[in-house]
């Protein structure tokens, strides 16, 4: 056996042709930056939230992230200094732009069962100073509670979704994320549900005047030619990156329903008692970014596994607060979030067949302690 964990030529095979296609054909429009495939990528994007909500093209899903939050300052809705909740369960991209801006980052400890932001505990560290909360829609699970999101903006908090691994998702009400928030990140690195041939990401938001802005923001602050309103940047997609994502987002429900089966295959081989299996929400809402179990002997999982010709990875072992570069700066204890990176291991899933998963779970089922 020997199952890769991403295969990267098998997720784009069933597109070779038509990427073949598009490559080409922006080749020879002359159109690279700004043009049709942006504009037709930027409706499609909005038009799979389900919202009447725009977005934006941009360079990758960091800068979505920095955009928004850079907007936010520019536009008077947060100013530095402001506490922003941000969950201490996520990747790093969702606390650097934080960080980078002068933004106080209180971070929440996860729910055990979801592993992603725990809602009560945001609402216990919710203070006067607390102007915004990020939820990241961790492994393509929601991230997202009605009543404490409305409670919070009762209380003048905005939200802000990190979607990057989430797209197509949605809740019980049948809402995507993307669109609970004020606004959002996507990013479409490679290895994301709907992956690029590089760097790719947006923004969205039902918020006119922060579309403005990161529009204006992502190309130098120009609100038109040669007109600069802002201190901007240079964060736009590329049209060959477009093209590519206009093709994967019209297969983003097949997409979804492939990681879906497979979870569902797993969910129901794997037996083995020393493995905790990811929540399943009853609304099938989630997308799968990844499907991660937990275990106490998770080293030796997968070494064994390894052994066995299949390869694992880990999201991630080592939590921001953790990391160098937030030595002295992301202070306080979370000990959950430190459990969850020592016990976490995700399964392949993007590429893999389902007799793959099904010898992947009967691998599993043999592991003992
Ligand atoms: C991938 C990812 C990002 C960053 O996206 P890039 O496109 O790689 O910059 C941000 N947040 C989360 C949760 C991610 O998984």
């Amino acid at each position: 056996m020997n199952i890769p964990f991403l295969d990267m030529k098998a997720v784009n095979a069933p597109f070779a042709d038509a990427i073949q296609r598009a490559l080409c054909d922006t080749f020879m429009s002359g159109y690279y930056l700004c043009g049709p495939n942006t504009k037709t990528f930027q409706k499609k994007l909005a038009a799979s939230c389900g919202s009447p909500l725009e977005a934006v093209a941009v360079s990758n899903g960091l800068d979505a992230l920095r955009l928004i939050f850079k907007s936010l300052l520019l536009n008077g809705k947060l100013k530095e200094g402001d506490e922003v909740l941000v969950p201490a369960n996520t990747y790093i991209a969702s606390i650097l732009p934080l960080t980078e801006m002068g933004l106080t980052p209180v971070l929440v400890e996860p729910s055990a069962e979801t592993m992603n932001l725990d809602w009560e505990e945001a609402l216990k560290k919710t203070t006067t100073a607390t102007r915004a909360l990020l939820v990241t829609h961790l492994y393509g699970t929601p991230c997202w509670n009605s009543d404490i999101a409305a409670e919070m903006r009762r209380r003048g908090v905005l939200i802000i979704e990190d979607n990057a691994q989430a797209i197509g998702a949605f809740i019980e009400d049948g809402r995507r994320t993307g669109s609970l928030g004020d606004a959002a990140a996507f990013s479409f690195y490679p290895t994301k549900n709907i992956g690029a041939l590089g760097d790719a990401g947006a923004v969205t938001s039902q918020m006119p005047e922060l579309i403005e802005t990161v529009r204006a923001l992502a190309n130098y602050g120009s609100d038109r030619r040669y007109h600069n309103i802002y201190c901007g940047y240079n964060c736009r997609m590329d049209e060959t990156q477009a093209a590519v994502l206009n093709i994967k987002l019209d297969a983003l429900e097949e997409i979804s329903r492939h990681r879906r089966a497979t979870a569902a295959l797993y969910d129901s081989l794997i037996t083995n008692s020393l493995v905790v299996k990811p929540h399943i929400m009853p609304h099938e809402g989630q997308v799968w970014h990844q499907y991660v179990v937990r275990l106490k002997e998770r080293d030796r999982f997968r070494d064994y596994l390894s052994a066995r010709g299949i390869a694992t990875d880990i999201h991630y072992a080592t939590p921001p607060h953790r990391q160098p570069c937030y030595r002295g700066i992301l202070e306080g204890d979370y000990p959950l979030t430190d459990l969850l990176a020592k016990e976490v291991v995700s399964l392949p899933i993007a590429s893999v067949t389902d007799a793959q998963a099904v010898a992947i779970a009967k691998a599993i089922n043999d592991f003992k302690p």
